[in-house]
């Protein structure tokens, strides 16, 4: 039975933009992917979620995002403006940098000063600045989720969803990325639903981490992360994050 209630108001004073309430998702062969699912995401929080494969994660974000629709209970998204960055940078080859990231705009039929100068300006904002005349293959796996990122950042979104982003780079040009992630997270203030494999990166870029059961995925474990925006990379070698990235992975093998 499908429920229709909205989702329960926000705690505090922060508008909530993305809320699910008892969502489950059952594929037409049968396959429960999620089930009992309660999410409530508002501007400036910034959400990791963790599980073991095939628990239902990039289901979540599909049905957040609205490419798939929930078989039960009910999703509230307060904005059209998504952003959506997958593990694989998904660039257009025959495109340079620069008309990679002018590519949502183009499709939303903006003119070509204003997406120029919002292309030009997500491009500064990434890193990218001298590379907008590169093709993909020119680039780095870490230049090329730059550009990715660049590409949604065009849309100014407000929910900001990360289906494992950085799983395919190595560890520094990863930890670089976070940084860079952190950066964009504190001057834009979007809401963002992040999904990945590594403890550590989720304490770390995260106010609030979930552990996922194995499927049918449900919310097993919530941890707040007490550390300031944006973070200090130094507080990856201290005992409060170690403990608590401790805590987390006990909980992650408990959901399996
Ligand atoms: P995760 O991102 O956590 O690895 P997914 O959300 O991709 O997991 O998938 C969750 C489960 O749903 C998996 O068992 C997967 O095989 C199954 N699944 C995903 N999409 C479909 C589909 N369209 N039809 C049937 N089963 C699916």
């Amino acid at each position: 039975m499908s429920t229709t209630q909205p989702a329960a108001p926000a705690p505090t004073g922060r508008a909530e933009l993305l809320g699910f309430d008892n969502v489950e998702m059952t594929f037409p062969d049968g396959t429960v992917a999620l089930q009992g699912v309660d999410l409530s995401l508002k501007r400036g929080e910034f959400v990791t979620v963790v599980g073991p494969s095939g628990c239902g994660k990039s289901t979540l974000l599909r049905i957040a995002s609205g490419l798939e629709t929930a078989s039960n209970g009910s999703v509230h998204l307060a904005t059209d403006r998504i952003g959506y960055v997958f593990q694989d940078a998904t660039l257009l080859p025959w495109r340079t940098t620069r008309s990679n990231v002018e590519l949502l705009a183009e499709l939303h039929g903006e003119s070509k000063a204003r997406r120029t100068q919002e292309a030009q300006e997500a491009i500064d904002l990434v890193g990218l600045s001298g590379f907008e005349d590169h093709l993909p293959r020119q680039l780095s796996g870490g230049m090329k989720m730059r550009a990715s990122l660049a590409r949604s950042l065009t849309l100014d979104p407000e929910v900001f969803l990360f289906d494992e982003p950085f799983g395919a780079l190595d560890e520094i040009t990863r930890e670089r990325l976070n940084d860079e992630l952190i950066r964009l997270f504190d001057e834009k203030k979007f809401a963002g639903l992040f999904i990945t494999h590594s403890v550590s990166e989720a304490v770390y870029l995260s106010t609030r981490v979930i552990v996922m059961s194995g499927r049918p995925g449900t919310f097993v474990g919530e941890y707040e992360v007490p550390f300031d925006m944006p973070r200090d990379p130094e507080i990856r070698f201290t005992r409060e994050y170690a403990e608590l990235v401790g805590e987390i992975s006990h909980a992650l093998r408990e959901a399996h």
